[in-house]
């Protein structure tokens, strides 16, 4: 892809709507990018989707999974005047919530868009104005006066309530803003590296899976490492930039490269896996991070348990301020990940697989 053709993949992933649970709309888009290039899609019940690329040896398998799903909201309650109150899905943290524009889409396909109230601060007593506000105090205004105008507008319990945020290049021209870089960066990943393995050649069958709810606890992962039962997976996803005022010093932030995640709260890399990778990003000169996180989890907390253990690992993206409407990534650090994702899938063969076996015992 040249550079142009891949803003344009990243705006679409970025801007299209998929909370945990209702990701059609993201699966709907790897289809129509990939189905000149796959062999054919298949699809765990939960909605993952998975991109099948036969291989010329016609194995060993190798899945890498990119999460489809964003954190957001649901519909919880209707107030009588008309305000929408909001049950969260995924992890939000209350500072950024307030002032912000939402879409809520109905059960038939309409959205209507909403702005979080936040009140001024003029007034407003310390104590109130110092803390974090918790979630059951706020609430969706969609500009109506009733209960009975958001009936009429077919809002129902349980509607989608989803973040509203354009793709932007920023001043230094390769900071990406968007919302839902956590994991949509990722599957644009996902899309290209198929498209480059397509246009390459290699031994072993390559899945893509476009994962489901992710935010929520790790739930299409599992289930779509099941349907494959690769010999090899990759997760990929956002890693925390640690380039901020007050941040740990940590190697993982924008411009960076790639980061290769050596543990989080729900998987420690396969350290044959590990070391091999590395090795592919020295030779090939591609720029590259370590990263380690303590708290959260990725696909690979699911994957690698599948089965009698699957060999695995988490490649990442350097990300500020995912969990937000406003997070960034740098341009450079995702070709760097797209580059290291297609070289490493490309090497995988019978005789890989069995050294990385072998690596553990
Ligand atoms: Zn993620």
């Amino acid at each position: 892809m040249n550079k142009e053709e891949r803003l344009l993949l990243l705006k679409e992933v970025s801007e299209v709507r998929g909370i945990s649970g209702n990701e059609r709309e993201v699966s709907c888009l790897i289809q129509r990018y990939l189905k000149d290039d796959v062999d054919h899609f298949e699809f765990d019940n939960l909605g993952s989707t998975l991109a099948y690329l036969p291989g010329e040896q016609g194995e060993p398998t190798v899945l890498f999974t990119a999460h489809m799903d964003e954190i957001g909201f649901m519909v919880l309650r209707v107030e009588e005047s008309g305000l929408i109150r909001l049950g969260n899905v995924g992890g939000w943290w209350g500072h950024v919530i307030p002032a912000h524009e939402f879409v809520v889409k109905t059960r038939d396909g309409h959205e209507y868009i909403g702005v979080t109230g936040a009140q001024p601060p003029h007034g407003m007593p310390a104590d109130q104005k110092n803390k974090v506000m918790e979630l059951k105090d706020m609430y969706l205004d969609l500009g109506v006066d009733s209960r009975k105008q958001i009936e009429d507008m077919g809002i129902r319990i349980g509607d989608t309530v989803t973040p509203l945020q354009s793709f932007r290049v920023m001043n230094n021209g390769t900071a990406l803003l968007g919302k839902a870089w956590d994991d949509r960066a990722s599957v644009a990943v996902g899309i290209e590296v198929i498209k480059n393995l397509k246009a390459r050649g290699h031994k072993c069958n390559v899945v893509f899976a476009g994962t489901v709810q992710e935010e929520v606890g790790l739930r299409g992962a599992g289930t779509a490492a099941y349907h494959v039962k690769p010999d090899v997976a990759f997760a990929t996803d956002v890693a925390m930039s640690y380039d901020l005022p007050g941040a740990p010093n940590s190697p993982s932030r924008l411009g960076a490269g790639v980061a290769l995640s050596i543990m989080d709260s729900s998987v420690i890399a396969h350290r044959g896996l590990f070391d091999w990778v590395e090795a592919i990003a020295k030779e090939r000169k591609i720029k590259y991070c370590y990263d380690l996180l303590t708290a959260g989890g990725t696909d690979s907390g699911a994957i690698h348990k599948q089965f009698d253990g699957i060999v695995n690992m988490t490649v990442s993206l350097p990300c500020r301020y995912f969990h937000s409407h406003v997070s960034i990534i740098d341009y450079n650090d995702y070709v760097a990940m797209v580059e290291l994702m297609t070289e490493a899938i490309a090497r995988i063969d019978n005789e890989v697989v069995d050294a990385l076996k072998e690596s553990k015992h």
